[in-house]
């Protein structure tokens, strides 16, 4: 289990730079967060990435299932 586990956060953090770099620009108003970064959530069986925009509060999610 624990050998699993060790390429999982790898997944996890390749992930999260993904959307740090790709994802910033808010879909609702176009304001794009320079400064921000998605925040995640893990809980073992799926990552959680939320992402609140500064300008208008918008929320986005997104949600990736680990799989076995
Ligand atoms: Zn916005």
């Amino acid at each position: 289990m624990g050998q699993n586990e060790s390429s999982g956060q790898s997944t996890f953090e390749w992930v999260r730079s993904h959307y740090d770099e790709t994802e910033m620009k808010c879909a609702e108003c176009g304001y794009v967060d320079e400064e921000g970064s998605w925040t995640s959530e893990a809980n073992g069986k799926e990552i959680v990435y939320r992402h609140e925009c500064p300008s208008c509060e918008a929320v986005r999610v997104h949600t990736f299932s680990l799989g076995e």
